[in-house]
């Protein structure tokens, strides 16, 4: 789609996306603020071009507290050689920086959600106005997406890609196939629960290949899920032949390649009855059994009130899971997926 349909962005770009070599620079999106009326806030983004080949576009920090994708996209941005590559890459480490830098899920600037923000607005609120440039700038170059979360300070995850179920046969294949070639030891299809209004939606309905990542979570920085990321996004731009070399999909432990998962429906989660203070019974990446506790949910504050058990919704292997920490009635404290059925997924 050609930028002269979108309606015209706040935010203004130093990169011109159709320059060979290495561009790094900022975008200023405007913010009017008590002691600066006409100030802005400068977002990082490094455009690499040269030779013919796919663009893919990488991005992290929509979500302020996830460490992971902003470590493996600055690492890239700072040492890929713009010799090396055959197409485009566009990195965008950080991309929510008033989020990034107040270290929240939620924008201080408005209180949102900017993975709940797409299509945007450019007339909107702060999270709104950078979705909009997002969906209607950026997007339209890109043939790949790799959008880089955790689970946050809401989960622990187990180190995966993800992405949508595709109704499209050929591409749902090319997806899988990679994030097969990201290589994290779980990719996981799955049925969102709040879908529509996230980055992923725009980017299928841009129709260029989209995958999600969770490494981590809880606040923290996963050493493992660093690894994945950094070695996920280099063997991304292999697959795709942006860059040379074979991809890497040796795991920890061992094994070779990516088991590919699913999460049908709201089955999958467990939620939280009551308010309470969550103790989980695994680890994430374990297998779990429907029926077995996946916790318990501890009323510190009532001398005599026995601990609730929170059982597993069904068999499978822990993706995702609560605290341990102090949850509200109504937060998942676990997520199961499965193993990727085509048949059951279709139907
Ligand atoms: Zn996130």
């Amino acid at each position: 789609m050609s930028e002269l349909q979108v309606e015209r962005s706040r935010i203004t770009n130093p990169i011109d996306f159709d320059k060979n070599g290495r561009q790094a620079g900022y975008l200023r999106a405007p913010l009017s603020r008590d002691k600066s009326g006409w100030g802005v806030v400068e977002i990082p983004m490094i455009s690499i071009k040269n030779g013919s080949g796919p663009t893919v576009l990488l991005t992290g920090g929509i979500h302020g507290d996830e460490y992971e994708g902003q470590i493996a996209i600055s690492r890239l941005a700072q040492t890929l050689d713009p010799a090396k590559v055959q197409g485009r890459v566009i990195m965008i480490p950080a991309y929510n920086i008033p989020a990034v830098l107040n270290d929240s899920r939620l924008s201080p600037v408005d209180n949102r959600d900017m993975n709940r923000c797409f299509p945007g607005n450019p007339k909107g609120t702060f999270s709104e106005m950078l979705a909009h440039f997002l969906d209607g700038y950026v997007l339209p170059q890109a043939d790949v997406s790799v959008d880089l979360h955790t689970a946050g300070h809401s989960f622990d995850s187990a180190p995966s890609t993800n992405m949508h179920y595709l109704p499209d046969a050929g591409m749902r294949q090319k997806t899988m196939a990679a994030a097969a070639a990201f290589g994290a030891p779980f990719n996981v299809v799955f049925w969102g629960v709040d879908e529509g209004a996230t980055f992923t939606s725009c980017v299928e309905r841009r129709g260029a290949i989209s995958l999600g990542t969770e490494l981590g979570g809880w606040g923290r920085v996963s050493v493992e899920g660093v690894r994945i990321g950094r070695r996920g996004v280099d063997n991304i731009l292999k697959h795709f032949g942006v860059i040379e070399g074979e991809v890497d999909t040796v795991q920890r432990h061992g094994a070779a390649g990516t088991r590919q998962m699913m999460v049908r429906d709201l089955g999958a989660y467990a939620f939280s009855p009551a308010s309470a203070l969550f103790e989980p019974t695994n680890v994430v990446g374990e297998a779990v059994r429907a029926g077995d506790p996946a916790g318990w949910l501890h009323f510190i504050e009532d001398v005599d009130h026995a601990p609730l058990e929170v059982s597993y919704p069904r068999d499978g292997v822990l993706w995702m899971s609560a605290g341990p920490g102090r949850v509200t009635r109504g937060d998942p404290v676990a997520v199961v997926m499965s193993d990727y059925d085509d048949a059951v997924a279709a139907g």
